[in-house]
């Protein structure tokens, strides 16, 4: 027999904001792009606001909205033509959020968001918790510049605490006498200095939390960077059973911790010791969960639209193993990638985020392949995304 999942504490039909109801986003890039279509497939409405214009989400939304984050006026506004507001880009000013208390409800909110939008907080966070992570200190002078330093022990690496991504804003550092000159291109901003730590891999575990407390986590996915910068995500993430399997336990207790409602990805160090730390989350869709789209029953983007609009979320369950690489402005140095020897390979799903200035480290689309295996599919994705420069 087939049967509904139960929810633990179910949801009462007034909270439930049914198809048809228009959804806001704030920030306008691919995550919003890819969360529109999937909630657009669900028949809802999407209104975006950012600074920008002809944006990634924009060109889907039914509305996209022009104004800075500042402009409290516009904000309250866009929230009043909404029935629920997301996010799809952290680093909006809690200000920003603090403006829509009242008029609508926001998931995550706002207090789970001012966790999670800055290295420092978030850190203090995990660590009070019992979360693992490497060791850290914060720094906000030269004479806790000097004690951290001094307490961690070198190698170590100097993050700012607040809007970075993509390693921006980071120093790796051998030598203690090191610190001070990469303290001072950091601006001399307060700081953490994190352990350097030797990484076997690095995997993330996305996870979601309905309204009525239900979390569905997908399994652990392997990434791998290149220049800071994610290259090649792949799944599931041949790690030892019980590390994934704990990855998704921690996973699980942070959306518990932070009462979240909505997507969040936990990203992961697997050191060579075989320990597991977290290193850090990110409050929305990630961009190594691309490959739900294609290749899980329920997308990243639309378990967010099932858990901010308080319908039961969907299965995490993989179709088939897949892998998924970042198209990056840099291959359009040579001119437009041929896009036709990329199609060739019909397990390969092809996405453009209509971005249309194509700079080299920026994010211009992705493409999956599944396949029997992992190897398999990550072999292919890499073949078509040569392809696209033949
Ligand atoms: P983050 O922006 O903090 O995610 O850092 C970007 C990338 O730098 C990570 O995905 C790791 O590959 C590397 N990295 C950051 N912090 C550390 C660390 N403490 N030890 C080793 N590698 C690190």
């Amino acid at each position: 027999m087939i049967t509904p999942s139960s929810s633990r504490t179910g949801v009462s039909n007034a909270q439930i904001i049914a198809p048809g109801a228009t959804l806001g986003v704030l920030g306008s890039g691919q995550l919003g792009r890819m969360f529109t279509i999937a909630a657009r497939r669900m028949g809802y409405r999407v209104h975006t606001f950012s600074p920008d214009q002809d944006t990634p989400t924009g060109q889907v939304a039914d509305r996209e909205v022009t104004a800075p984050y500042e402009d409290l006026d516009a904000l309250r506004a866009f929230a009043r033509d909404v029935s629920v507001v997301t996010f799809e880009f952290e680093n909006v000013p809690s200000e920003a959020v603090h403006a829509l208390d009242g008029i609508v409800p926001v998931r995550p909110s706002g207090a789970a968001l001012y966790t999670a939008q800055q290295r420092g907080r978030e850190k203090a966070f995990l660590s009070e918790r019992g979360f693992p992570t490497v060791p850290f200190a914060r720094a906000a002078t030269r004479a806790e510049l000097e004690a951290g330093v001094a307490s961690i022990g070198t190698p170590i690496v100097l993050k700012s605490v607040a809007f970075g991504y993509d390693g921006k804003g980071q120093h790796k550092i051998m030598r203690p006498g090191e610190a001070e000159r990469a303290w001072n291109a950091l601006g001399k901003n307060e700081i953490l200095i994190e352990k350097f730590v030797s990484l076997q891999a690095e995997i993330s575990v996305i996870a979601a939390r309905g309204l009525d407390g239900v979390v569905a986590e997908y399994p652990p996915f392997e990434n791998r960077h290149s220049n800071h910068i994610l290259d090649l995500t792949t799944a599931p993430a041949l790690v030892p059973a019980p590390i994934a399997a704990r990855a998704r336990e921690i996973a699980r207790a942070i959306l518990e911790a932070l009462d979240y409602v909505g997507i969040l990805c936990v990203e992961f160090f697997v050191t060579t010791d075989g320990d597991l730390l977290v290193n850090e989350l990110a409050p929305r869709p990630h961009n190594s969960g691309h490959l739900t789209f294609d290749a899980a029953v329920t997308s990243q983007f639309e378990q967010q639209v099932r858990a901010i609009c308080g319908l039961p979320l969907g299965s995490t369950e993989l179709l088939r193993p897949a892998a998924m690489a970042n198209l990056l402005g840099d291959l359009w140095s040579e001119g437009e990638p041929n896009w036709a020897a990329a199609c060739r390979y019909p397990d390969v799903k092809l996405h453009l985020y209509g971005k249309t200035q194509p700079r080299p480290g920026r994010k211009m689309g992705h493409l999956t392949a599944t396949a029997r295996t992992v190897q398999e599919a990550q072999d292919i994705v890499v073949a078509a995304r040569d392809a696209l420069l033949s």
